[in-house]
């Protein structure tokens, strides 16, 4: 194989490595890293001699590069199909295990009943999609493994809300929306995250909301500084205080509030001092 063609093949292999990426997703990405599972060593075989047909049409006619190109992203795609039957991957970990394990090798946790691929069959129509589509090509209905999905992130929402209501009880519960809710436990500092999926405008928006949410429950602005992204509360004589001035600090559609019990600067109930007044010699001498 001449130089050029070798040159070209890699570069197919690495195209396709990123296309699967993007077209199949994650999981089974993984199934065409070698070392993984048995499914990877012959996936990647069969996907290397895809790209090597596809080289060597390119090479053999003027206008078969466009062709070769989508005949290899065909082949790639039914590989992944083939192997999606067979491959369960682990919900938690992202781990693949084959078709018939319950438990994942890699964390233990439960695997789900079906594989990759039956998550892909239409329930209303029977279409076997491909794996990583979310609605049915054919009729539009939500696919198994996406619906599977979007029940385990609503109960994994549900749970973050439910440590709030254990680890910050003083505070309004977040009502503001995000797909997906994180919340953190740092020594004197709880942080929560709501994730928006590159809506920052929503993010935003709902920052704000929050923001009204605290004030109607009489947390205010306080100390010689005071702003609405520092709000605080009095309650027993312990100060409550919610920071979301650093809330998009890098990441804009992620905001990240912060909790905890630090004292406002000057005090809660600081009151500025009057001005002195200005004392002139006439004022000295005055009778
Ligand atoms: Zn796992
Ligand atoms: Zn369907």
């Amino acid at each position: 194989m001449s130089f050029l063609k070798r040159a070209f093949r890699d570069a197919v292999s690495q195209g396709v490595r990123k296309g699967i990426g993007d077209a199949i997703g994650k999981a089974v990405q993984q199934t065409v890293e070698p070392r993984v599972t048995q499914y990877a060593n012959e996936t990647a075989q069969r996907i290397d001699k895809a790209a090597d047909n596809a080289a060597r049409q390119a090479a053999e006619s003027t206008a078969g590069l466009e062709g070769a190109f989508a005949n290899l992203g065909r082949s790639v795609q039914n590989y992944a199909d083939l192997v999606s039957r067979d491959l369960k991957v682990c919900p938690q970990c992202g781990q693949p295990a084959s078709a018939d394990t319950k438990f994942c090798p890699g964390c233990g946790g439960k695997l789900p009943e079906q594989t990759l691929g039956q998550g892909a069959v239409c329930p209303a129509c029977g279409k076997q999609n491909s794996v990583g589509m979310k609605y049915c090509a054919d009729c539009g209905t939500m696919l198994p493994a996406a619906a599977a999905e979007a029940q385990a992130l609503e109960s994994r929402n549900a749970q973050v809300m439910q440590q709030w209501e254990q680890m910050l009880p003083q505070y309004p519960k977040w009502n503001c929306g995000g797909r997906e809710l994180y919340i953190d436990d740092y020594d004197s500092y709880i942080c929560f995250r709501a994730s928006f999926s590159g809506n920052d405008q929503a993010a935003r928006q709902a920052v704000e909301q929050y923001r009204q949410l605290l004030q109607q429950n009489g947390f205010r602005p306080a100390g010689e500084y005071p702003t609405v992204e520092q709000l605080y509360k009095r309650i027993d004589g312990v100060v409550y205080r919610v920071d979301t001035e650093h809330c998009f600090d890098g990441d804009s559609d992620c905001p990240s509030i912060g909790f905890d019990r630090s004292e406002p600067r000057g005090g809660f109930d600081y009151v500025k001092p009057e001005p002195r007044k200005k004392t002139s010699l006439k004022d000295l001498f005055r009778f």
